[in-house]
């Protein structure tokens, strides 16, 4: 197996005994010097930021720009879960090249991402869907965790996954028209992801394939999902919880602190839903 050294296990997945990779492991690179100006940021903390270890589901447009800034600024660990493989319509806004055609994208993304460490980042891929990994018992133990899926069952897992470890955890989507956006932060305690989008707790229904979508507001929510670690792990301070962002006119932006909601699906299974 071409890739072997760098695997943590494999699972054979035909009667052919083809094996397919379902994990990968790399190291960046320190270089000294490359954080210099960004030390210089009030609120960035360089020491904790890069002792700090991140979860990441997904590895499509959204993580494809939430990963990268994140290891230019120098993170410790990131951990990346997709199942998904590269397909030729990703490229036109995902951190993927023609050679990773077919490729897993959570293996192809760490291994393009390699380059973009200034830190000795511990980079960990695994192709497998989060449910899988949780099965699996792959520790995602992680100061803040990222979910940039496209589906609410893997919204819905991760939300309370994290909540019941007490670790935050930043959610993100764009419209299907590529206007507008959202992030939002469940906290230790407060709303939860059920709280904010009730409705999409229950809902089982995947997006279409061939749905539309463009690369510069996935741009604008990865920027701002990126300022929210930033915000979980640091003293850079964050006045909301939900931001929502319009490219086309700025007066449907908004950004509030959402409460826990009364009767929220999810929320009863957590202890905290009074301190909410
Ligand atoms: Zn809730």
């Amino acid at each position: 197996m071409e890739r072997g050294s760098k695997t943590l296990g494999t699972t054979p997945t035909s009667s052919r005994n083809s094996i397919k990779q379902t994990s990968i492991r790399l190291r960046g690179k320190a270089i000294p010097g490359a954080e210099d100006r960004q030390k210089k940021i009030v609120g960035f903390d360089q020491e904790v930021f890069s002792k700090s270890k991140v979860v990441m589901i997904g590895a499509g447009g959204l993580g494809s720009h939430i990963a990268p800034p994140l290891l230019r600024k120098g993170i410790g660990a990131l951990t990346i879960i997709d199942n998904d493989e590269v397909d030729v319509t990703n490229l036109n806004r995902q951190r993927f090249y023609e050679a990773d055609l077919e490729k897993n994208k959570a293996i192809a993304l760490v291994e393009n991402l390699k380059r973009e460490c200034i830190f000795a980042t511990q980079l960990t891929g695994y192709a497998l869907s989060f449910d899988e990994v949780i099965r699996t018992g792959v520790d995602l133990d992680c100061d803040v965790a990222l979910c940039g899926v496209d589906n609410n069952p893997a919204r819905v897992a991760s939300s309370r996954y994290f909540r019941q470890r007490q670790i935050p955890i930043i959610f993100t989507a764009v419209s299907a028209d590529a206007d507008h956006g959202y992030v939002f932060v469940q906290e230790k305690k407060g709303a939860c992801f059920g709280c904010v989008f009730p409705e999409a707790v229950n809902n089982l229904t995947f997006p279409c394939p061939g749905t539309p979508a463009m690369i510069e507001i996935l741009q604008t929510m990865g920027a701002l999902a990126v300022y929210s670690v930033d915000s979980c792990l640091l003293k850079r301070p964050r006045s909301w919880n939900y931001r929502e962002i319009y490219l086309s006119d700025g007066q449907w932006d908004s950004g509030k602190q959402l409460t826990a909601r009364q009767g929220c699906p999810l929320h009863h299974l957590q202890q905290d839903y009074l301190a909410g």
